[in-house]
C-alpha cells in the first residue's frame, strides 16, 4: 500500500471538513453496498420548528406571548416563529405556506397583513398563565383568554374548531407532524404545524449514492418518514425503531454486506460503532470520534458523499 495515497486522502478530506479517524475507511467506503441514514438530525435539522401556519398571524403573536412562559419544545418553536414574523414585518409581506410546508396554496395561506398595518402593536403582559399538562397552555392577553395546544383542549376551553382548521390539523398529523391549535374569543383562530424540517440537501445526497442500497432508519412513526420513503433513491425505511433496535438493524444489514451508518455522533454512536463504516455528522464530540470512522464537522450532509468520493479516488491511487 502507498502511505502517500492515504495521507493525501486524509488531507483532502480535512480540507473539506471531514475528519477521518480510521484510514481503513477508504477501503470500507468503496466496498459499502448498503448506506443507512438516520432520519432525525441527519436527514432533518433535528429541531422542532413551525413549518406552516394556517390562520391569523395575530393569533400566532398572542400564542407566542403565552408560550414564552412555557419550557415545552413546542413553545420554543412557536416563540421563534413569532420572533421571525416581527422581523419579517419590519421588511416585507409574509410568504404564503401550505400546511405541509410545501409551495404556497392561497386556500390555506397565512393571511397577509393588510398594507398599512404591517407594524403590529405590542401585546400587553400575560395574566392568569396556566399549564394544561400534556395538552397545552393558556393565558390572558389583552383581554382574551388565549389557549394554545391540542384540538381537544381548545374545543373544551374556548369553543369550536372551524372545519378548515380541523382539516389542516388532521393533514398535519397524517404527515407525522404536530398541529398546535390557537383559540380565543369563542373559537379556534389558527393552527401552527410544528415539526422537524428536512435538510435542504438531503435529496442531492441520496441521489448521489443511489447506486447503493439506501436505507432510512428512524425511531419515529412511518408517517414521519413518508417524505423520504417516497423518494426513488430510498430502497427501504425502518420506522419505529428504538435506540437499541438501531444497533440490531445495523448488525443485521451488516451480515448481508458492507454497511455504512450515517448518523448523529452522540445519539447514534452505538449504531455508528456497530456498522462496518460509521460516518458521524456534527461537531466532533469525543463520543463521535470513538464510534465513527469519519466525522463531517460542518454538518453539511453533502460531505457524506464527499467521503465516498474521496475513498474512490484514494483507492485508485493506492492500487
Ligand atoms: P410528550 O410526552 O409527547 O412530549 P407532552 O405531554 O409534553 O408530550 O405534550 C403532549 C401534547 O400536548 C403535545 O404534543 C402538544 O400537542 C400539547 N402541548 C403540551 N405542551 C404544550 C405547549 N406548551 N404548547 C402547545 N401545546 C402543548
Ligand atoms: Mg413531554
Amino acid at each position: 500500500a502507498t502511505p502517500l495515497a492515504v495521507a493525501s486522502g486524509l488531507r483532502d478530506a480535512l480540507e473539506r471538513g471531514v475528519v477521518v479517524t480510521n484510514s481503513a475507511l477508504f477501503e470500507s467506503a468503496t466496498a459499502a453496498d448498503t448506506l443507512v441514514f438516520d432520519k432525525t438530525g441527519t436527514l432533518t435539522e433535528g429541531e422542532m420548528e413551525v413549518l406552516a401556519v394556517d390562520g391569523d398571524r395575530d393569533a400566532v403573536r398572542k400564542a407566542a406571548a403565552v408560550e414564552r412562559l412555557s419550557e415545552h419544545p413546542v413553545a420554543a418553536a412557536i416563540t421563534a416563529y413569532a420572533d421571525g414574523l416581527e422581523d419579517e414585518d419590519a421588511v416585507a409581506t409574509p410568504e404564503a405556506v401550505r400546511a405541509d410546508g410545501g409551495v404556497a396554496d392561497p386556500a390555506v395561506a397565512t393571511e397577509p397583513t393588510p398594507p398599512g398595518d404591517s407594524t403590529s402593536s405590542p401585546l400587553g403582559p400575560v395574566e392568569e398563565f396556566e399549564r394544561h399538562p400534556g395538552e397545552g397552555v393558556s393565558g390572558r392577553v389583552d383581554g382574551d383568554r388565549v389557549v394554545v395546544g391540542t384540538v381537544d383542549l381548545v374545543e373544551r376551553l374556548v369553543g369550536s374548531v372551524p372545519d378548515d382548521l380541523e382539516a389542516t390539523a388532521t393533514k398535519a398529523r397524517e404527515r407525522g407532524r404536530l398541529p398546535v391549535v390557537i383559540g380565543y374569543d369563542g373559537r379556534a383562530r389558527a393552527v401552527a404545524v410544528v415539526g422537524d424540517r428536512a435538510r435542504d440537501e438531503w435529496r442531492d445526497v441520496l441521489e448521489a449514492v443511489d447506486d447503493r442500497e439506501v436505507v432510512v432508519l428512524t425511531g419515529d412513526d412511518e408517517s414521519a418518514a413518508e417524505e423520504f420513503r417516497d423518494h426513488p433513491a430510498v430502497d427501504r425505511v425502518f420506522a419505529g425503531v428504538p435506540p437499541d433496535g438501531k444497533v440490531e438493524t445495523v448488525r443485521r444489514l451488516s451480515r448481508g454486506g458492507v454497511t455504512a451508518m450515517i448518523g448523529d455522533g452522540t445519539n447514534d454512536a452505538p449504531a455508528l460503532a456497530a456498522a462496518d463504516l460509521g460516518i458521524a455528522l456534527g461537531n466532533g464530540t469525543a463520543r463521535a470520534a470513538d464510534a465513527a470512522d469519519a466525522i463531517v464537522t460542518d454538518s453539511d450532509l453533502r460531505d457524506v458523499h464527499t467521503v465516498f468520493d474521496l475513498a474512490a479516488g484514494t483507492r485508485r491511487r493506492i492500487r
